[in-house]
């Protein structure tokens, strides 16, 4: 988990701009809560992005394809999050594609990444897969 003073307020509005506070979206998810569907984890791991959670980040990641270590960018803020397509990845679902946009700064810099990941799914617990950067 990322550090206390990182954390936001359950009643503040989620990181993943879904909309919904931190309590009601990615905040359960963070904590251990399984994930409904593939867009609920990859939000939680764009917010944990944000959090700098890097422990998160490879717990979430599919033991097939996890790195064994993660160097997180400290200076990088990912700051917006659109999420541009998704296949399946439903309660029922197996796998699933969720395609995002995601917004960043760095001092002056701006830019921003866009992704097409791959989740599946094992038992209740939705995995991120690999990604295509384009
Ligand atoms: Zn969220």
């Amino acid at each position: 988990m990322a550090s206390d003073d990182t954390v936001p307020d359950n009643a503040s509005r989620c990181p993943c701009d879904s909309g919904d506070t931190f309590g009601a979206c990615c905040g359960p998810v963070l904590a251990g809560a399984p994930a409904p569907t593939a867009e609920r984890l990859m939000r939680s791991r764009y917010t944990a992005f944000v959090l700098q959670d890097d422990v998160y980040l490879l717990d979430s990641w599919h033991a097939s394809t996890r790195p064994d270590e993660l160097e997180l960018d400290r200076d990088l803020e990912w700051r917006r999050l659109v999420i541009v397509d998704r296949v399946a990845g439903g309660p029922f679902d197996r796998e699933g594609v969720v395609e995002f946009e995601a917004f960043w700064s760095q001092g002056a810099q701006r830019g921003s990444l866009r992704e097409r990941s791959r989740f599946a799914r094992d038992g209740r617990r939705w995995q991120y897969v690999d990604g295509r950067v384009g």
